[in-house]
């Protein structure tokens, strides 16, 4: 069957036709500034040149009818029409407590998703207006969520709960949601497969390490602790995001700055991380890598702490399960970034797990990277939240 799987942004919507049984890509695209003048849509058909469409996006409704005009285009499309779409899955951020695993929208559905904005509010909202889109415009073929959070709710109340007054997590449902779950079981289940195993029977920790980042520690096939916490701010230091600190910085620095709460939670958000640490070198690990090389010092000291935070997750998350089997590292950086891998393979070689530093230098591609033998497996492990979600899809249908 091929399903349609949508990532709709507040201005933005990409989008893979995938044939779920094959897994092939018949088709991917981006619209880009809906709502904003100048939108178009870039449009690949596998095999063949890209298409740019410039036309004016005023709203996703719009964007949606240009996605369809374009997968079953005479000459850049790649299906005959509509009929050939089976189902439409949708990426939904925030599951709440509500979903822990990928479900049919109906109005239900899409009421509780709507009530779970006030959790994700730069992210529901826009899911939602995805939704709404496809639905117009595909009102017979079945709608999918399939939540970034779902993953995740297996986790036990030690690690989901905060050390905050009980009634923030009962009136507000404050606790720890975990996102990117939708990779982290995708290459979890991977992972094991690529040495002849199930996950049932192993402990896996999977670093996912792209713009936004994140860890897992995966055991007998269930999450048991994540790095993001209650939004996507907490755990790893990442590309612009500051990741664990002291709470008390907050307000230290707002008073010194003269800044509201809800300017610092930008600077967390958007001018932290390895960006702010490099001096605003970038937040881009080839400039930082090109940087630290040419002697920028703060790049330097931005890659060191971003390599030696990943690893003290993986040595708590190893006392987390008892011990792990499986260490993958995935997403951009994971699958691309030899410096960052080789600074973290360096704590893990300190623990005596060999590393072979050759396939190390390798990107991009299913890798074990631990030197035969080695008790604990290392992993490169490129992640595919596409096919992914087209399999839930598939599955629920
Ligand atoms: P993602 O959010 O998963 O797309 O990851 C983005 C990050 O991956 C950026 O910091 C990129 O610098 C990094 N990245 C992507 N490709 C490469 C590459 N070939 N070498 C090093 N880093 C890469």
């Amino acid at each position: 069957m091929n399903i349609l799987v949508i990532n709709c942004g507040s201005s933005s919507l990409k989008y893979q036709l995938i044939n779920s049984e094959t897994g092939d890509v018949l088709a991917k695209g981006l619209c880009e500034r809906i709502g904003i003048d100048g939108s178009c849509l870039t449009h690949t058909p596998a095999g063949k040149d890209k298409v740019v469409i410039k036309e004016e996006m005023p709203d996703h409704n719009k964007a949606v009818k240009m996605v369809i005009d374009a997968l079953t285009d005479e000459n850049h499309g790649v299906v005959k029409s509509l009929s050939e779409i089976g189902a439409v899955g949708h990426r939904v951020v925030h599951g709440g407590e509500k979903f822990n695993k990928a479900v049919l929208i109906d109005e239900g559905v899409l009421k509780d998703i709507e009530e779970l904005s006030s959790l994700a509010p730069l992210h529901n909202p826009a899911n939602i207006i995805g939704i709404n889109a496809c639905k117009e415009n595909m009102p017979t073929t079945p709608q999918v969520a399939v939540f970034d959070t779902a993953f995740h709710q297996t986790m036990p109340k030690k690690a989901y709960l905060y050390g905050l007054p009980y009634e923030y997590y009962e009136k507000y449902k404050v606790r720890r949601y975990g996102f990117h779950g939708t990779s982290h079981d995708f290459v979890s289940k991977h992972a094991a497969e690529m040495i002849g195993k199930d996950r049932k029977d192993l402990k896996i920790i999977v670093c996912h390490l792209g713009n936004g980042a994140s860890v897992s520690a995966v055991k007998n096939g269930e999450c048991v602790d994540t790095s993001m916490g209650l939004t996507p701010l907490e755990g790893l230091m990442m590309g612009t995001r500051s990741g664990d600190m002291d709470p008390a910085i907050m307000e230290y620095i707002c008073k010194q700055e003269n800044l509201t709460a809800s300017e610092m939670n930008t600077v967390l958000n958007k001018k932290s991380g390895v960006y702010g640490l490099s001096n605003y070198t970038s937040s881009d690990f080839r400039d930082l890598g090109e940087a630290a090389e040419a002697g920028n010092t703060y790049a330097k000291d931005a890659l060191d702490t971003y390599s030696y935070r990943v690893a003290k997750y993986i040595g708590a998350y190893m006392m987390a399960m008892g011990g792990v089997d499986i260490i993958a590292f995935t997403a951009g950086i994971g699958e691309n970034n030899y410096q960052v891998r080789r600074g973290v393979c360096d704590y893990l070689e300190g623990m005596g797990i060999a590393i072979d530093d050759e396939k190390l230098k390798i990107r991009g591609e299913d890798l074990i990277v631990s030197k035969e033998g080695s008790k604990i497996q290392v992993m490169i492990v490129p992640t595919n939240e596409e096919l992914a979600i087209a399999q839930q899809t598939l599955a629920l249908l």
